[in-house]
């Protein structure tokens, strides 16, 4: 195993692969359950399979938010670690490495000639498949993953899914076959955000003379798929704390039975995870706190989501509201009701004021039904008889029932008595 897979040697190596395929695999199942997904096509978001209204912008951006902090807080205390474990970038670098092993291996049959062809062939057709899973894995945040399959095994893919598809293909594949490790050492940037995030009690690998005489085989610069020589300082920016150094160091001075295996070791700059460190209580504080603000917004987000707004008519259209044959001597104000169903059941609306004669009469709401998911416009017109109605604006409420606890918006009445027609 470890022969064909030289990404698979040593401790931390082959715990670190674990846990990309644990990431790897939580990537692939979220959406596929609904515990987060982007839903475009009825504009809503899909957290913990529930629905989250684009409009409900303020729980979006919490969400988002707590996504930023999360690997925020993991840099301040592990540095950049979410790179070597959980980035999808890196997690398929490492399993393109994985490639071109097998690649070799299967290639040895052929004489020494073609035998480099024939690797480069088999490891191209190889990352090509996984470039094409890698855009599935992808396109499933953004649409129902049977959806896809199922249309693409029909071909019928129509022009967006099929372009955007092809397009996500394309890049993963130029990606795993050209550019793999220089994205994190160049571009990444949240690579380059680590110099100001983490300090010297973050986790880090540190070359420490208690452990042993360094005998400067230069191992653990060879292995480093950042490049960089961790001899030089533990805090060089590229560092994601992989441990593949590390290993490769054990590795070496095992073979010279050295007493203690590594000269290098990861540390928390004397603060070890057992030792209390007010930092790390902080942000672990924080994390949590911030997680329980979220859920609770979630739990307690409104199923029903309103916003009222007054409708603003020109001269012209409020005289003829005003005057016109069917209004009959009232006064009237129209406002527009934006309501949106979050929940799985439909909701009827209904409507009343506070704070205006007992001869208002009300239009707008009737028979006003949302259907699940869906989100509607309502006029809501109040009518005054033009004898009962104060000249100037007259403020008062709205109270709207449906899906929940009433809800109340404070509005305006405003009666033009001087616009008035002969
Ligand atoms: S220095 Fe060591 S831990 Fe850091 S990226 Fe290189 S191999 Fe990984
Ligand atoms: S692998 Fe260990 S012994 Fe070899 S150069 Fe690196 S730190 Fe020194």
């Amino acid at each position: 195993m470890n022969a064909l897979f030289p990404h698979w040697t040593g401790h931390y190596s082959k715990q670190r692969r674990r846990i990309q395929f644990l990431f790897l695999g939580t990537f692939a199942v979220l959406p596929l359950f609904d515990l987060l997904r982007f839903d475009f096509a009825n504009s809503r978001l899909l957290i913990l399979r529930q629905e989250i209204g684009l409009d409900e912008w303020a729980l979006v951006w919490l969400f988002l938010m707590f996504a930023m902090w999360v690997i925020g807080a993991m840099s301040v205390v592990f540095g950049r670690v979410y790179c070597a474990y959980a980035c999808p970038q890196m997690v398929f670098t490492e399993l393109a490495h994985d490639i071109d092993a097998v690649a070799r291996r299967l290639s040895r049959p052929f004489d020494l000639k073609t035998r480099p062809r024939v690797a480069r062939v088999i490891s191209l057709s190889l990352i090509a498949a996984m470039s094409i899973v890698a855009s599935l894995l992808l396109l499933a945040y953004f649409a129902p993953l049977p959806v896809v399959a199922s249309r693409l095994a029909h071909l019928d893919v129509g022009p967006w899914i099929g372009l955007i598809g092809a397009t996500f293909s394309l890049v993963a594949f130029l990606d795993f076959v050209f550019v793999r490790e220089k994205f994190c050492q160049t571009a990444c940037p949240y690579g380059l955000l680590q110099g100001v995030i983490e300090d010297g009690r973050s986790l880090h690998v540190k070359l420490d003379p208690e452990l042993g005489k360094c005998i400067d085989c230069g191992a653990c610069h060879r292995v480093c798929p950042m490049g960089i020589d961790i001899r030089e300082g533990s805090f060089q920016i590229e560092c994601t704390r992989c441990g593949s150094c590390v290993d490769a160091c054990e590795e070496v001075l095992g073979r010279l039975k050295q007493p203690r295996r590594s000269v290098l070791a990861f540390d928390f700059g004397g603060f070890s995870l057992k030792r209390w460190d007010p930092k790390r209580v902080l942000v672990s504080v924080a994390t949590f706190g911030f997680a329980a603000s979220l859920l609770v917004a979630i739990i307690l987000r409104e199923g029903v989501t309103l916003r009222l707004s007054p409708v603003y008519m020109d001269e012209a259209a409020t005289r003829a509201s005003q005057g016109g044959p069917s209004a009959e001597g009232l006064v009237e104000s129209r406002y527009l009701l934006r309501a949106t169903n979050h929940t799985k059941a439909p909701v009827e609306l209904k409507g009343r004021v506070e704070g205006l004669p007992a001869s208002t009469q009300l239009a707008g709401l009737e028979a006003a039904r949302l259907a699940p998911g869906e989100e509607k416009r309502f006029t809501l017109i109040v009518r005054i008889p033009r004898g009962d109605a104060a000249s100037g604006p007259t403020p008062f409420s709205w109270v709207i029932e449906g899906g929940g606890t009433p809800r109340r918006f404070p509005a305006s009445f405003f009666a033009r008595t001087s616009g008035r027609p002969s």
